[in-house]
């Protein structure tokens, strides 16, 4: 047995059918036994796979390729947000967060920097509020 998935040119349906062989499909097809379900229509063809089957790898990869630049355009976005509302600290980000933290005179501005995950992990232990994020490198700023 063998499985077509035909396509009435007449009224756009596709549906699927059954034949013993490529050949009764051609037999079948030549008798004028293939008939539109819809429409009945003679003018039913059965689609070509491979083309398809290319397509729809081409279609996936580049859903992927807009997939990943939409999840680092909102990154990007998020490090606009920080930049702007932020101090940059550098690599003394546990320090920092530390003093803001251990003294309540220093203005409470946010910061931001590089932190090791032992840093995080010991800061959120004392009670301070530190969150990872993914960060891209922009070499254009
Ligand atoms: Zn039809």
């Amino acid at each position: 047995m063998i499985k077509y998935k035909l396509i009435c040119k007449d009224c756009d349906i596709k549906f699927d059918s059954w034949f013993a062989s490529s050949r009764e499909y051609e037999m079948l097809k030549k008798r004028k036994f293939l008939i539109c379900h819809s429409c009945n229509s003679l003018n039913v063809e059965k689609t070509l796979m491979a083309p398809k089957l290319i397509n729809s790898k081409s279609i996936s990869e580049t859903k992927f390729g807009s997939k990943h630049e939409k999840i680092k355009k909102i990154i990007k976005n998020y490090q606009k947000f920080i930049k702007d509302n932020f101090q940059y600290v550098g690599n003394n980000f546990a320090y920092e967060a530390r003093s803001i933290h251990y003294n309540s005179k220093k203005k409470s501005k946010g910061i931001y920097g590089s932190a090791s995950k032992q840093d995080i992990k010991e800061l959120k232990e004392e009670g301070i509020d530190a969150q990872m994020i993914p960060w891209i490198e922009d070499k254009d700023n």
